[in-house]
């Protein structure tokens, strides 16, 4: 069968951002399994994958508003360092879990300016072009368990225990 919606998807994959170097991939042996049809993996790159068989290959290209989103300059704020936890030591590239009344969010610093630091609450990976390396390693139908439940269930996905 051939990838559509409500299909069960063994993805592997490599992502680079347009330089070749490889920022993220699937483990060897150990395909991204999801539930194609209900947003659990970028738009631009489930899009892409609609209608590929098993064992075919493809390089996707995603733009940022069909991969992770632009860039919104309104996540980057200058805070006070006090509001870390004391002792800790903030350094460019880190990111940190905060909570918030909506949860908990990353962010990450991109800068420390003497008393304060400059954070971006920006997904990593926002305003970027993906370049993703798939091949499609297996396609199957969802179960209506695993419909119901909108996840994958066994190797790559959920274990219930
Ligand atoms: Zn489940």
């Amino acid at each position: 069968m051939r990838v559509g919606k409500d299909s069960i998807v063994s993805l592997d994959y490599r992502l680079h951002l347009g330089d070749g170097q490889v920022i993220d991939q699937s483990a060897p042996g150990q395909p991204l399994a999801y539930l194609h049809g209900h947003r659990q993996i970028v738009p631009g790159l489930e899009g892409a994958l609609e209608g590929m068989n098993k064992g075919e290959s493809k390089q996707v290209v995603v733009q940022p508003g069909q991969g992770y989103g632009e860039h919104d300059p309104e996540g980057v704020r200058t805070v006070p360092r006090s509001m870390l936890p004391p002792g800790f030591t903030p350094q460019a590239g880190q990111t940190l879990m905060a909570q918030t009344d909506q949860g908990d969010i990353s962010l990450r610093i991109r800068e420390v300016r003497g008393d304060d630091i400059v954070i971006d609450l920006n997904h990593p990976l926002a305003g970027k072009t993906l370049h993703f390396d798939v091949t499609v390693q297996d396609v199957r139908a969802a179960s209506s368990e695993e419909l119901s439940h909108g996840h994958v269930h066994g190797p790559g996905g959920h274990d219930h225990g």
